[in-house]
């Protein structure tokens, strides 16, 4: 009983988070800046906070992750840290030789007022950024969003590199959102099916997920190339998954270059992916390949076979809200119930789609954006579940509830696979289900007395 604390009573609580569903802004700047082939990371704070962002981002992704610090002391710390950003600039440049720098601020460098922009432009002016590499900047201050708006941020200033000349690419940009490097393969993948070419940004498929060859690459080959961001501008249209994680850089490149952008959820279960190839199909004018309509019906196919161990179970989920939205579609597609939700990232639109995915389902939901673990967990001793749905935090309910969990989102510290098998596409809805299915069973053959313990199921 870990959290034997936990009380079942609810008191209004306005100021205080408990155990939050969230993590810092800078960490999604981290993570987005990750996916620039060749560029490093670099906290403009102190070292305590870029070495919590790295060392979340390792024990995720069980890959080592570089990043910089402007290393704050007390005296950046009052007079503000212009000289140690761009001292830190040059030494990078010098040292480390990588095409972008991509700077991020920290509650600390926010609240001193530090402005990055002019930094920048000060940089440029003495001469401390090499032709031909680039300094990137995203306004980070964790007092407010969380880790997925620190991403969004990061991946908005990524438009930055975007042009537009006078001859489109016949390319499409995709903005995956925060998902896994192997969901970003995946993405890919479904794309060539297609037979869509398409700019993915941004790629963390081989930064964070490559292989073991015993020799150490500062810069992995993966990443999407200063080239091809460049030639997002030229591209023929945008889609972007996530209203939370990637809307804000569509809109941001439509602005800019005029590409037309299209907001989908991203693309997990059915009826999102479906949402996501119809939308590649249309913008491309090709029909759907027979491959991913074969990968389709192996879904459907898994959903009707197991429906019966599906049918009305209660689920609590916890995650971020794209993620989250997502799923939840999925859940109630199968007839199962998701009743309790939360996302630690604010946004008063994550509660009313929930509430309007849920609707058909004929029972109360408890959501909330800007939620905590704490009050989920007081949720889930009020109504029981029978699946729990949640990053690695979510163990310690798990256990005390003595509820199945099922390990997705951010961060996941204490399982592998995540960084390498896709839960979105079709082929990741087969995993989910194949997650959802094992965890049910194996609790099923668990409890059940000796005169219904079967061995098919
Ligand atoms: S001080 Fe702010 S930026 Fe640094 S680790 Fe804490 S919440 Fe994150």
């Amino acid at each position: 009983m870990l959290l034997r604390h936990t009380p079942k009573e609810i008191p209004e609580r306005k100021a205080l988070a408990i155990n939050p569903a969230k993590t810092c802004q800078p960490i999604g700047a981290m993570y987005a800046a990750l996916g620039i082939h060749g560029c490093l990371p670099y906290s403009h704070g102190s070292q305590g906070c870029c070495a919590y962002h790295r060392s979340t981002l390792t024990r995720h992704y069980k890959e080592p992750v570089s990043a910089a610090t402007s290393s704050f002391t007390e005296g950046a710390s009052v007079f503000g840290g212009q000289a140690n950003l761009l001292q830190g600039i040059n030494n990078i440049f010098t040292v480390y030789e990588p095409d972008v720098i991509a700077v991020h601020t920290t509650c600390l460098s926010e609240t001193i007022g530090d402005d990055l922009p002019q930094i920048r432009k000060k940089a440029i002016m003495e001469g401390k950024i090499p032709e031909g590499k680039y300094v990137l900047g995203a306004s980070t201050p964790s007092y407010s969003g969380s880790h997925v708006t620190g991403f969004s941020t990061m991946v908005k200033s990524m438009v930055e590199f975007s042009e537009r000349t006078d001859k489109k690419n016949g390319k499409i940009n995709i903005i995956p959102g925060w998902v896994e490097p192997s969901d970003m393969e995946e993405i890919k993948r479904m794309a060539q099916l297609t037979g869509v070419e398409t700019i993915i940004f941004p790629d963390t498929s081989g930064v964070l997920n490559g292989p073991m060859t015993g020799k150490y690459k500062m810069f992995p080959d993966g990443g999407t190339t200063i080239e091809e961001l460049k030639s997002t501008g030229d591209s023929i249209g945008t889609l972007a998954l996530g209203e939370w994680c990637s809307a804000a850089a569509a809109r941001e490149l439509d602005k800019k270059c005029k590409v037309p952008c299209k907001g989908l959820d991203m693309p997990f279960g059915l009826q999102a992916t479906d949402r996501f190839v119809d939308a590649l199909r249309t913008i491309a004018g090709v029909s759907v390949s027979d491959e991913l309509s074969f990968e389709r019906g192996q879904l459907v196919d898994l959903i009707t076979d197991m429906h019966q161990y599906f049918y009305k179970k209660k689920v609590a989920i916890a995650g971020d809200p794209d993620q989250v939205i997502a799923m939840v579609e999925f859940l109630v597609s199968i007839d199962m119930c998701p009743v309790h939700i939360v996302t630690g990232t604010p946004g008063k639109k994550f509660e009313k789609r929930i509430k309007e995915l849920t609707e058909g389902m004929g029972i109360d939901v408890n959501v909330k954006a800007k939620g905590d673990l704490f009050l989920l967990h007081q949720w889930m001793k009020n109504e029981p579940v029978d699946l729990l749905i949640c990053n690695s935090y979510g163990k310690y309910m798990a256990r005390d509830e003595d509820v199945p969990l099922i390990r997705w989102g951010f961060p996941i510290l204490d399982r592998q696979g995540h960084q390498y098998f896709p839960t979105v596409g079709y082929k990741g809805g087969l995993r989910l289900l194949e997650k959802i299915l094992n965890a049910l069973l194996d609790r099923k053959d668990r409890d059940d007395p000796e005169t219904s313990f079967e061995l098919v199921l």
